[in-house]
Protein backbone atom coordinates (compact mmCIF):
# COMPACT_ATOMS: atom_id res chain seq x y z
CA UNK A 1 0.00 0.00 0.00
CA UNK A 2 1.62 3.20 -1.09
CA UNK A 3 0.25 6.08 1.62
CA UNK A 4 0.45 10.18 0.11
CA UNK A 5 0.37 13.10 3.07
CA UNK A 6 -1.79 15.98 2.51
CA UNK A 7 -0.46 18.65 3.38
CA UNK A 8 -0.63 21.35 5.35
CA UNK A 9 -1.55 18.58 8.18
CA UNK A 10 -0.53 18.76 12.66
CA UNK A 11 -1.67 21.76 14.49
CA UNK A 12 -2.29 25.33 12.92
CA UNK A 13 -0.97 28.50 14.01
CA UNK A 14 -3.93 29.75 15.95
CA UNK A 15 -3.80 25.86 18.01
CA UNK A 16 -0.19 26.53 18.24
CA UNK A 17 -0.59 29.82 20.02
CA UNK A 18 -3.43 28.38 22.13
CA UNK A 19 -1.58 25.54 23.82
CA UNK A 20 1.49 27.80 24.23
CA UNK A 21 -0.49 30.23 25.76
CA UNK A 22 -2.28 27.90 28.34
CA UNK A 23 1.06 25.97 28.95
CA UNK A 24 2.25 29.60 30.04
CA UNK A 25 -0.52 30.29 32.69
CA UNK A 26 0.60 27.77 34.25
CA UNK A 27 4.17 28.13 34.19
CA UNK A 28 3.57 31.74 35.08
CA UNK A 29 0.64 30.99 37.55
CA UNK A 30 1.59 27.39 39.01
CA UNK A 31 -0.22 27.43 42.23
CA UNK A 32 -3.44 28.14 40.80
CA UNK A 33 -6.34 26.94 39.50
CA UNK A 34 -5.70 27.70 35.99
CA UNK A 35 -9.54 26.96 33.54
CA UNK A 36 -9.26 26.11 30.35
CA UNK A 37 -12.99 27.86 29.43
CA UNK A 38 -14.64 26.00 26.27
CA UNK A 39 -12.35 22.82 25.19
CA UNK A 40 -9.02 25.00 24.19
CA UNK A 41 -9.31 22.94 21.03
CA UNK A 42 -11.76 20.45 19.40
CA UNK A 43 -9.31 17.06 20.26
CA UNK A 44 -10.21 15.10 23.06
CA UNK A 45 -6.45 13.98 22.77
CA UNK A 46 -4.95 17.24 23.25
CA UNK A 47 -7.50 17.98 25.92
CA UNK A 48 -5.91 15.26 27.53
CA UNK A 49 -2.76 16.39 27.07
CA UNK A 50 -3.61 19.77 28.54
CA UNK A 51 -4.97 17.77 31.79
CA UNK A 52 -1.70 16.12 32.54
CA UNK A 53 0.07 19.52 32.46
CA UNK A 54 -2.06 21.01 35.26
CA UNK A 55 -4.34 22.61 33.80
CA UNK A 56 -8.30 22.29 33.90
CA UNK A 57 -10.62 22.19 30.79
CA UNK A 58 -14.23 22.70 30.99
CA UNK A 59 -16.29 21.46 27.95
CA UNK A 60 -19.49 23.86 26.59
CA UNK A 61 -21.05 20.63 26.07
CA UNK A 62 -21.59 20.30 29.40
CA UNK A 63 -22.61 23.47 30.82
CA UNK A 64 -22.31 26.95 29.94
CA UNK A 65 -19.79 29.35 29.94
CA UNK A 66 -21.23 31.92 32.15
CA UNK A 67 -21.70 28.94 34.70
CA UNK A 68 -18.50 28.07 34.63
CA UNK A 69 -17.62 31.57 35.16
CA UNK A 70 -20.05 31.91 38.37
CA UNK A 71 -18.19 28.70 39.90
CA UNK A 72 -14.78 30.48 39.87
CA UNK A 73 -13.20 31.83 42.25
CA UNK A 74 -11.33 35.10 42.89
CA UNK A 75 -7.94 34.42 41.87
CA UNK A 76 -8.24 31.51 39.76
CA UNK A 77 -7.16 31.76 35.92
CA UNK A 78 -9.24 31.70 33.04
CA UNK A 79 -8.21 30.67 29.38
CA UNK A 80 -10.32 31.85 26.83
CA UNK A 81 -9.92 29.28 23.87
CA UNK A 82 -8.59 29.57 20.30
CA UNK A 83 -13.10 30.03 19.22
CA UNK A 84 -12.92 33.50 20.72
CA UNK A 85 -15.48 34.49 23.52
CA UNK A 86 -18.00 36.88 24.30
CA UNK A 87 -16.14 40.26 25.55
CA UNK A 88 -19.50 40.57 27.80
CA UNK A 89 -17.52 37.27 29.71
CA UNK A 90 -14.44 38.78 30.30
CA UNK A 91 -15.83 41.72 31.57
CA UNK A 92 -17.21 39.53 34.03
CA UNK A 93 -14.28 37.89 34.74
CA UNK A 94 -12.44 41.13 35.55
CA UNK A 95 -14.85 41.98 37.76
CA UNK A 96 -15.12 38.79 39.44
CA UNK A 97 -11.22 39.49 40.17
CA UNK A 98 -10.14 36.25 37.83
CA UNK A 99 -6.51 36.36 35.70
CA UNK A 100 -7.86 36.66 31.99
CA UNK A 101 -5.49 35.01 29.34
CA UNK A 102 -7.02 35.58 25.57
CA UNK A 103 -6.22 32.44 23.57
CA UNK A 104 -8.37 33.82 20.53
CA UNK A 105 -6.65 32.50 17.29
CA UNK A 106 -5.89 36.26 15.32
CA UNK A 107 -7.86 34.90 12.15
CA UNK A 108 -11.32 34.81 14.75
CA UNK A 109 -10.03 38.10 16.34
CA UNK A 110 -9.85 39.70 12.15
CA UNK A 111 -13.14 38.38 11.38
CA UNK A 112 -14.73 39.87 14.50
CA UNK A 113 -12.32 43.66 13.99
CA UNK A 114 -13.64 43.81 10.49
CA UNK A 115 -17.48 43.21 11.20
CA UNK A 116 -17.22 45.87 13.90
CA UNK A 117 -14.95 48.27 11.49
CA UNK A 118 -18.15 48.18 8.62
CA UNK A 119 -20.50 50.45 8.27
CA UNK A 120 -22.24 48.12 5.91
CA UNK A 121 -24.75 45.60 7.58
CA UNK A 122 -23.09 41.83 8.20
CA UNK A 123 -24.85 38.64 7.55
CA UNK A 124 -22.13 35.94 9.17
CA UNK A 125 -22.23 32.54 8.03
CA UNK A 126 -21.40 29.78 10.49
CA UNK A 127 -22.62 27.15 12.28
CA UNK A 128 -25.29 27.25 15.04
CA UNK A 129 -23.93 26.06 18.77
CA UNK A 130 -20.40 26.69 17.45
CA UNK A 131 -18.12 28.56 20.20
CA UNK A 132 -16.64 30.80 17.40
CA UNK A 133 -20.06 31.60 16.07
CA UNK A 134 -21.75 32.10 19.33
CA UNK A 135 -18.57 34.93 20.18
CA UNK A 136 -18.85 36.33 16.97
CA UNK A 137 -22.51 37.05 17.46
CA UNK A 138 -22.61 37.94 21.19
CA UNK A 139 -19.81 40.32 19.94
CA UNK A 140 -21.59 42.11 16.87
CA UNK A 141 -25.06 41.67 18.23
CA UNK A 142 -26.21 43.66 14.64
CA UNK A 143 -25.11 41.10 12.41
CA UNK A 144 -27.88 38.55 10.77
CA UNK A 145 -26.95 34.51 11.23
CA UNK A 146 -26.95 32.38 8.26
CA UNK A 147 -26.38 28.60 9.55
CA UNK A 148 -25.11 26.21 6.96
CA UNK A 149 -26.14 23.01 9.23
CA UNK A 150 -29.96 24.15 8.39
CA UNK A 151 -29.29 26.27 5.71
CA UNK A 152 -31.10 28.88 6.76
CA UNK A 153 -31.01 32.25 8.64
CA UNK A 154 -33.71 35.24 9.66
CA UNK A 155 -34.22 35.55 5.63
CA UNK A 156 -37.39 37.90 7.00
CA UNK A 157 -34.19 40.14 8.76
CA UNK A 158 -31.77 39.55 6.00
CA UNK A 159 -34.12 40.71 3.31
CA UNK A 160 -35.29 43.48 5.51
CA UNK A 161 -31.46 45.48 5.68
CA UNK A 162 -30.58 49.01 4.57
CA UNK A 163 -28.18 47.44 2.48
CA UNK A 164 -25.99 45.30 0.89
CA UNK A 165 -24.54 43.13 3.62
CA UNK A 166 -20.96 42.38 3.65
CA UNK A 167 -20.75 38.22 4.03
CA UNK A 168 -18.15 37.41 6.84
CA UNK A 169 -17.93 33.34 7.17
CA UNK A 170 -16.99 31.41 10.07
CA UNK A 171 -13.14 30.26 9.80
CA UNK A 172 -13.62 26.17 9.20
CA UNK A 173 -16.38 25.95 7.04
CA UNK A 174 -16.42 23.95 3.79
CA UNK A 175 -16.08 25.69 0.68
CA UNK A 176 -19.42 23.72 -0.09
CA UNK A 177 -21.20 25.10 2.62
CA UNK A 178 -20.06 28.74 1.86
CA UNK A 179 -21.24 28.11 -2.06
CA UNK A 180 -24.88 27.12 -0.84
CA UNK A 181 -25.41 30.22 1.46
CA UNK A 182 -23.97 32.55 -0.83
CA UNK A 183 -26.33 31.17 -3.58
CA UNK A 184 -29.33 31.61 -1.31
CA UNK A 185 -27.93 34.77 -0.14
CA UNK A 186 -27.61 36.16 -3.82
CA UNK A 187 -31.13 35.77 -4.06
CA UNK A 188 -31.85 38.39 -1.94
CA UNK A 189 -28.96 40.89 -2.17
CA UNK A 190 -27.43 39.71 -5.83
CA UNK A 191 -23.94 42.18 -5.36
CA UNK A 192 -23.30 40.66 -1.63
CA UNK A 193 -19.73 39.41 -1.19
CA UNK A 194 -17.90 37.60 1.29
CA UNK A 195 -15.24 40.12 3.27
CA UNK A 196 -13.80 38.01 5.18
CA UNK A 197 -13.57 34.31 4.89
CA UNK A 198 -12.18 30.75 6.00
CA UNK A 199 -8.36 31.03 7.41
CA UNK A 200 -5.62 29.38 5.33
CA UNK A 201 -4.98 26.53 7.53
CA UNK A 202 -8.36 26.02 6.81
CA UNK A 203 -8.67 26.55 3.24
CA UNK A 204 -5.06 24.91 2.32
CA UNK A 205 -6.26 21.58 3.64
CA UNK A 206 -9.50 21.53 1.52
CA UNK A 207 -7.76 22.25 -1.33
CA UNK A 208 -5.96 19.59 -0.89
CA UNK A 209 -8.27 16.98 -0.24
CA UNK A 210 -10.26 18.51 -3.80
CA UNK A 211 -7.08 18.01 -5.41
CA UNK A 212 -6.85 14.17 -4.25
CA UNK A 213 -5.64 11.78 -7.13
CA UNK A 214 -7.81 9.73 -8.92
CA UNK A 215 -6.60 6.36 -7.98
CA UNK A 216 -6.50 6.86 -4.00
CA UNK A 217 -8.81 4.32 -2.76
CA UNK A 218 -9.06 5.51 0.75
CA UNK A 219 -8.81 8.64 3.07
CA UNK A 220 -8.09 8.48 6.83
CA UNK A 221 -8.85 12.37 8.63
CA UNK A 222 -7.21 12.19 11.65
CA UNK A 223 -9.08 14.66 14.19
CA UNK A 224 -12.27 14.54 16.30
CA UNK A 225 -15.73 14.34 15.37
CA UNK A 226 -16.68 17.61 17.68
CA UNK A 227 -13.74 19.23 15.31
CA UNK A 228 -15.56 21.47 12.54
CA UNK A 229 -12.83 21.59 10.29
CA UNK A 230 -11.89 17.77 10.22
CA UNK A 231 -15.07 17.02 10.11
CA UNK A 232 -15.20 19.01 6.73
CA UNK A 233 -12.28 17.79 5.38
CA UNK A 234 -13.83 14.06 5.78
CA UNK A 235 -17.05 14.99 3.93
CA UNK A 236 -15.21 16.47 0.78
CA UNK A 237 -13.02 13.39 0.68
CA UNK A 238 -16.65 11.10 1.10
CA UNK A 239 -18.09 13.94 -1.59
CA UNK A 240 -15.24 12.66 -4.10
CA UNK A 241 -16.76 9.29 -3.76
CA UNK A 242 -13.87 7.77 -1.21
CA UNK A 243 -13.99 5.44 1.25
CA UNK A 244 -13.31 8.01 4.26
CA UNK A 245 -12.91 7.03 7.78
CA UNK A 246 -12.58 9.98 10.70
CA UNK A 247 -10.22 8.74 13.30
CA UNK A 248 -8.98 10.24 16.67
CA UNK A 249 -5.91 7.78 17.44
CA UNK A 250 -3.75 5.60 16.36
CA UNK A 251 -5.84 2.84 17.71
CA UNK A 252 -8.91 3.54 15.77
CA UNK A 253 -6.79 3.64 12.68
CA UNK A 254 -5.11 0.47 13.73
CA UNK A 255 -9.10 -1.07 14.10
CA UNK A 256 -9.43 -0.40 9.86
CA UNK A 257 -9.22 -3.15 7.64
CA UNK A 258 -6.82 -1.52 5.06
CA UNK A 259 -5.42 -5.19 3.56
CA UNK A 260 -7.07 -4.48 0.25
CA UNK A 261 -5.95 -0.62 0.23
CA UNK A 262 -3.65 0.53 -2.99
CA UNK A 263 -3.49 4.47 -2.34
CA UNK A 264 -4.14 5.68 0.97
CA UNK A 265 -4.67 9.47 1.17
CA UNK A 266 -3.60 10.29 5.01
CA UNK A 267 -4.71 14.13 6.09
CA UNK A 268 -4.94 15.62 9.63
CA UNK A 269 -7.61 18.89 10.79
CA UNK A 270 -6.23 21.63 12.96
CA UNK A 271 -6.33 20.27 16.02
CA UNK A 272 -4.34 17.18 15.38
CA UNK A 273 -0.68 16.98 16.98
CA UNK A 274 2.25 16.43 14.79
CA UNK A 275 3.00 13.50 17.54
CA UNK A 276 -0.55 11.77 16.25
CA UNK A 277 0.07 12.36 12.81
CA UNK A 278 3.67 10.90 12.75
CA UNK A 279 2.77 7.75 14.62
CA UNK A 280 -0.41 7.04 12.17
CA UNK A 281 1.71 7.36 9.18
CA UNK A 282 4.58 5.16 10.85
CA UNK A 283 2.15 2.80 11.38
CA UNK A 284 0.51 3.22 7.86
CA UNK A 285 4.10 2.39 6.60
CA UNK A 286 4.11 -0.86 8.32
CA UNK A 287 1.79 -2.23 6.62
S1 LIG B 1 -8.23 26.61 12.12
FE1 LIG B 1 -7.65 28.68 11.45
S2 LIG B 1 -8.99 30.03 12.62
FE2 LIG B 1 -9.07 28.04 13.64
S3 LIG B 1 -7.46 28.17 15.22
FE3 LIG B 1 -6.51 27.30 13.39
S4 LIG B 1 -5.59 29.04 12.31
FE4 LIG B 1 -7.10 29.86 13.77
Amino acid sequence: MEVIILNPHGYCLGVNEAIATALKAKKDHPDKNVYLLGLLVHNEETVDWLKEHGLIPLDERKAGLLDYLLDMKKGDVVVFSAHGHPDAYADFAKDKGLIIVDATCRYVKENLDLALSLETPICYVGVEGHLESEAFLANCPEAVFYDVKSDTCNFLKLKGMRATPTIITQTTLSSFEVERAMNNIHEFFPDAKIAKQRCHSTTLRQQAMLDLPEDVDCVIVLGSARSNNSVKLAEIAASKGKETHLCLTLEDVKALDLSKKKRLALSSGASTSNATFDAVFKYLRSL
